[in-house]
């Protein structure tokens, strides 16, 4: 896949005029020529100023959610639904670590999530990844499998043609500390074989975690790994586009 996705999930981070500062500088600092496929993924409060100020700027920068509820409405308190972004969201991460470890969202949960996004047209940005002790006990590839097999190889071959799988290492989100270039190479290349044989075309494969300029480049040049999700370095805007300038290079 030529064409590299930078996310940026900012995640509980920025206030209104930080969140709008940042798209703006977004806007400014990149071309409008990339061919990288750029997605913001501000606080869902501020969504809608979000794509109002980056729509008609950049065409190559799109808006997603960085959470949904299942059910398009109803009486569940603080919950932010499908329905509700679909007019400014083109993708939704479902899945991320956070959700999994500090909302105790399972995978019969996350299945319900792809479905609702997918039925709303947007794409699911599907997170999975083994913590440190699962990885040093062996168990990357059975946690990895498990995860993909409960949520993605739910959906029929056509559902599951339309998501985004990020490979998030448990240990190297938020620590500085990326997986290395070979053992990003061998779980890309699992996920990979894993998907293909199963739905019968590959899907993009995102890394993420501790992801940054320093190191984006060896990242983004493994096979398949399509593009990044950025956690931290997406907060600034030199950051993220020196990411983006590195990820038109390769
Ligand atoms: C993330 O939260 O998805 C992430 C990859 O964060 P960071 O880049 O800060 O490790």
């Amino acid at each position: 896949m030529n064409q590299k996705i930078l996310a940026g999930n900012w995640k509980m981070n920025h206030d209104f005029e930080e969140s709008v500062r940042l798209t703006q500088a977004i806007c400014d600092l990149t071309t409008k020529k990339e061919k990288t496929n750029i997605i913001l993924f501000p606080p869902s409060i501020f969504i809608p100023q979000v794509f109002a100020a980056a729509i008609g700027l950049n065409p190559n920068i799109s808006i997603g959610c960085q959470n949904v509820h299942f059910e398009t409405n109803g009486a569940y308190t603080g919950e932010v639904s499908t329905s509700m972004i679909q007019t400014f969201c083109k993708y939704v991460i479902v899945g991320h670590s956070e959700r999994r470890q500090y909302f105790k969202e399972k995978s019969s949960i996350l299945l319900k999530k792809l479905k609702s996004v997918l039925s709303a047209k947007m794409t699911p940005i599907l997170c999975i990844g083994e913590s440190l002790k699962q990885r040093e006990s062996g168990e990357t590839f059975e946690v990895l499998n498990n995860q993909i097999k409960e949520t993605l190889f739910e959906l029929n071959n056509i559902e599951a043609k339309k998501c985004i799988v990020a490979y998030e290492p448990i240990w190297a989100i938020g620590t500085g500390l990326s997986a290395t270039a070979s053992q990003v190479e061998e779980v890309h290349n699992f996920l990979h074989n894993l998907i293909t044989e199963k739905i019968g075309e590959s899907i993009p494969l995102l890394y993420g975690g501790s992801c940054k300029p320093e190191n984006c480049k060896e990242l983004l040049s493994i096979n398949y790994v399509d593009g990044a999700l950025v956690g931290g370095a997406s907060l600034k805007a030199d950051s993220f586009v020196k990411m983006i300038e590195i990820a038109e290079n390769i």
